[in-house]
């Protein structure tokens, strides 16, 4: 059984007409288990369902934003049945095979990220720190991303075997080109290099990053709530008119049959205690 080191590992604040709401494991460098997955999408919709709340940022205690999805820590819940919020595929810990990991992900992962992408109020991610892996998902499903010098982001999935995460939104956040280079060497890219790829909108000292995205929420929140939420509805219908949501579904059959050799070859879904310690590493920094 999982061991949670805390009862909150989201929180939830109002300051005016902004939902503050930040990632609460800063000593596992903000690391995604259920427990704080789910925390986040109850977070949302009391954001949304509160009629008061205009715009809402998602940020992080700690040192980091996200060091992506919890794979060592003593709260890894990865073996606890899901509750299909947003899909009803059950309890995945009654599935076998691949199957177990597929029907984890399509709800977890994928669906979940898709949900928030949804969110009917605009969303700004407040990063700094590492984002990394699946941190990078949850800064992708906002519609603005306000980096601190200081914020660095990379995918070093493909370094266990895995061709990228399962929001595979890579080759829309940035030219396939980069996105080749960022996942094929799974390097840092720092926050000035994403600014001027377009990935992040603004980039300002580690001081500045909650006045920045605060400031930005309450600009957001001036504007006619309906219009905001049909203007999403316009650029996410654009974007998978470009592809997005399919690409995205071909590469979680990717990610899952990536998942399933690696479990054939090493006997993990993401290739052994290799990950492990490269993932423990990257959060002791
Ligand atoms: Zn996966």
């Amino acid at each position: 059984m999982p061991v949670y080191e805390t009862d909150e590992p989201i929180l939830y604040e109002r300051r005016g007409t902004t939902a503050w709401i930040a990632f609460n494991r800063p000593s596992f460098a903000n690391s995604q288990n259920g427990q704080l997955l789910y925390a986040l999408d109850a977070a949302f919709a009391r954001a949304v369902d509160d009629a008061e709340v205009r715009a809402i940022v998602l940020h992080g205690k700690g040192k980091h934003f996200s060091s992506g999805h919890d794979i060592g820590s003593p709260g890894r819940d990865a073996d606890l049945p899901v509750k299909a919020r947003k899909s009803l595929w059950g309890d995945h810990s009654q599935l076998d095979g691949a199957a177990k990991a597929y029907v984890r992900e399509q709800e977890l992962y994928l669906g979940l990220c898709r949900r928030w992408r949804e969110i009917p109020k605009p969303t700004i991610a407040a990063v700094h720190g590492a984002c990394i892996a699946g941190g990078l998902m949850l800064a992708w499903v906002c519609d603005l991303i306000v980096a601190s010098r200081d914020a660095y982001f990379s995918d070093p999935v493909l370094r266990m075997g895995i061709p990228g995460v399962e929001y595979f939104a890579h080759a829309f956040e940035m030219h396939p080109r980069v996105a080749r280079e960022f996942l094929f060497l799974g390097d840092r890219m720092t926050a000035q290099r994403a600014y001027e790829l377009g990935m992040v909108n603004r980039v300002v000292e580690r001081d500045d990053l909650e006045s920045e995205a605060g400031a930005i929420a309450e600009r957001l929140a001036t504007l006619p709530p309906f219009g905001v939420t049909l203007a999403k509805q316009v650029f996410n219908q654009a974007e998978d008119l470009m592809g997005k949501r399919a690409a995205m579904d071909a590469s979680f059959h990717a990610h899952h049959l990536a998942h399933a050799h690696a479990q054939l070859t090493t006997g993990s879904t993401i290739g052994g205690q290799d990950a492990r310690s490269m993932a423990d590493s990257a959060r002791k920094e």
